[in-house]
């Protein structure tokens, strides 16, 4: 018998989500040197991670042969010190994909729909596709989430709706008003999925969690992945109301998060002046793209984001050459912007590696 006979038939039709490239793959297709090649295509962070989270995960490293602390006590009671909530507002996953997961799990059924902006994380499609609802994607306008016309797309079958700010991979943002009036105004079935993996990149911060405090069906998900640079260690989380926390805690896994990544991430959430660096430095790498990409005449969105959208004209083509060139970059034809790549923000080098190699690929093909 055909195995795939014997699978459940959502999981054929299921799409795949395409992960950039890791250099250590390109490097063997191009026959390069991996330490010739530059990864702008994950939105990693290029400074990498605090040296304080680096020694802690190295320190947990002496206890693996023990099964981490499941209910990742001491990282939630750090975490809502934090944000001054409680811990058991707080629910920890691995990676916040995973929470995506596990919003998935308890709130979707086949037939309910989960709203979303197009162009916006892929995953969100994904998870509603894998749980048999219906997938609902609002246009955009002016690459921002259109919060009119996704408030006005809600039904009785929504049950997620999900906002992406600033957004992946647009870069845009929508304002803490227009988002505090879109969550005051949806109705009591749906829950608001508030994805800010990219909030500390923001030069003024918004207060979501006044949200949670209002006690309304409200999720803030944040992530260790972007401005701490602990993508490789698997670590987010999600700030709600103690029964929504409740229902996700319910559907994880007993040990989800391990115990390297939980003391990484408590250590890497003490190192404020990283993360204020990292923000810094990443306005300037923004600056720098920006200038380089208008001296090339390539238009760019502006972004809030540790990456920028660039209209290069046929974006798989040039994906394709600054990869060989060994410059990993995102095509982003599967968004529907076929002319359009993302990259993401570099060290100043890095940068500037990009901008050489791309004006090298557009004049090839203009020629
Ligand atoms: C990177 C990213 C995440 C976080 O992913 P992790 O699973 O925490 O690594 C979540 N949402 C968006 C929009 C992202 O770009």
């Amino acid at each position: 018998m055909n195995i795939e006979e014997l699978a459940n038939p959502s999981v054929l039709t299921q799409p795949v989500y395409e992960p950039g490239k890791p250099i250590e793959d390109v490097a063997r297709e191009l026959g390069l040197d991996p330490e010739g090649i530059v990864k702008l295509a994950s939105n990693e962070n290029p400074f990498g991670a605090s040296p304080l989270a680096v020694k802690a995960a190295k320190k947990a490293l002496k206890g693996v042969a023990l099964y981490p602390d499941g209910g990742c006590v001491r990282l939630r009671a750090k975490l809502g010190a934090f944000h001054g909530v409680e811990p058991r507002q707080v629910v920890v996953g691995a990676g916040s994909n995973e929470l995506l997961e596990l919003l998935g799990h308890v709130f979707l059924r086949p037939g309910d729909e989960a709203l979303m902006s197009e162009c916006s994380f892929a995953v969100y499609k994904l998870v509603a596709l894998l749980f048999g609802a219906r997938p609902v994607e609002v246009p955009m306008v002016n690459f921002t989430h259109d919060l009119a016309a996704m408030a006005a797309a809600v039904t009785e079958r929504t049950r997620l709706v999900f906002v992406c700010t600033p957004n992946n991979p647009t870069g845009t943002f929508n304002t803490e008003e227009e988002v505090l009036a879109f969550a005051r105004g949806l109705p009591g079935h749906v829950v608001l999925v508030l994805d800010e993996a990219y909030g500390e990149f923001l030069e003024k911060r918004p207060d979501f969690l006044q949200l949670v405090r209002e006690g309304r069906n409200v999720i803030c998900l944040k992530t260790f992945s972007k401005i701490h640079g602990l993508a490789g260690l698997r670590v987010g989380y999600g700030i709600a109301g103690a029964g929504l926390a409740g229902l996700l805690n319910r559907v994880r896994q007993p040990f989800n998060v391990n115990a390297v990544a939980q003391a990484a991430a408590a250590a890497a959430l003490d190192d404020r002046k990283f993360v204020e660096k990292c923000a810094r430095k990443n306005r300037r790498g923004l600056a720098q793209l920006r200038r380089g990409f208008r001296k090339l005449k390539v238009e760019s969105v502006p972004s809030a984001g540790n990456f920028i959208l660039a209209k290069v004209g046929d974006g798989a083509r040039v994906f394709a050459e600054l990869q060989g060139r060994g410059v990993i970059v995102r095509p982003m034809g599967g968004y529907k912007l076929p002319e359009w790549v993302r990259v993401t923000v570099g060290t100043p080098s890095q940068n500037k590696r990009l901008l050489r190699e791309l004006e090298a690929v557009l004049s090839g093909m203009a020629g």
